[in-house]
């Protein structure tokens, strides 16, 4: 039984053929995923989706790559954290990769967005869902200074070294491993992975992006992520259905939730 801690359902190339995906996670025996939202525009259809569905749940936050859209209050970022099924803040976080000619002083606007969601978590002790891409200092430094060690959650799609991991357990943050974990070029984040204790790994696959090998550039779905934990069994010398178990409790664990018996309706 496995869970997709990270996946985006309320995407449209998703969202048009849900039915399908969730045969499709059932006889992957995929128990469970998390709706991550990134703009607060598109909250409600992320939050519809997890009220439908048992084995669904949703964040609220906003994508630091989402420009043009709502930036949300502290107020709006509680409001909508309060609702049932919503059990993270995020994703959020920090993404120095896309500054299109912009520089890093520039980015003001996103290290402020991340600092509003960080607060949020705290209000609500509810854990963060971390986005971060060639921003590792800053996003480690922002979560010292606002989060000062009552900040938990998860470095989601985690690509960064091992330093990076290291600080992320450190604050006592799970890393999440996505299917890019089975891309060839990703040795030195197997090594990431192998170092990574069991009890603080989390399993996503980021759908629809980063389908795992042997589906990479298609459309990705939850009912892939076995294929992730099948990696990092083979990392750790173990069986891919102990690695789905301890990455289901641990998300049960970090996300306050029961994971319902495979079986039950959806
Ligand atoms: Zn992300
Ligand atoms: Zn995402």
């Amino acid at each position: 039984m496995y869970v997709d801690s990270h996946c985006h359902l309320s995407f449209p190339e998703l969202r048009a053929r849900l039915d399908e995906i969730l045969a499709e996670m059932r006889a992957a025996e995929v128990a469970a995923a998390l709706c991550i939202c990134t703009a607060m525009e598109e909250f409600e259809l992320v939050r519809d989706l997890a009220a439908a569905h048992p084995n669904l749940w949703a964040s609220v936050g906003v994508h630091p790559d989402t420009e043009g859209m709502t930036e949300p209050s502290l107020e709006d970022l509680c409001e909508r954290a309060r609702q049932p099924r919503v059990v993270a803040i995020g994703e959020t976080g920090l993404d120095y990769y896309r500054l299109e000619g912009r520089s890093v002083a520039d980015m003001a606007w996103q290290r402020e967005r991340f600092r509003v969601h960080i607060r949020a978590g705290r209000a609500l002790d509810l854990p963060l869902v971390i986005h971060t891409r060639s921003a590792s200092e800053d996003t480690l430094a922002i979560l010292r200074e606002e989060g000062g060690g009552a900040s938990r959650g998860v470095f989601h799609c985690f690509t960064e070294s091992m330093a990076v991991a290291r600080a992320a357990l450190d604050l006592g943050f799970h890393v999440s491993f996505s299917g890019i974990l089975t891309f060839k070029t990703a040795a030195d984040l197997r090594e990431v992975a192998r170092y990574v204790p069991l009890d603080r790994c989390l399993i996503e696959t980021d759908s629809p992006y980063l389908a795992p090998v042997p589906h990479r550039g298609k459309t990705n779905t939850p009912a892939w992520v076995p294929l992730v934990a099948r990696q990092i069994a083979e990392l750790k010398g173990l069986t891919p259905e102990a690695v789905g178990q301890a990455t289901r409790e641990n998300f049960e664990k970090l996300f306050g939730v029961e994971v319902p018996a495979p079986g039950v309706p959806s």
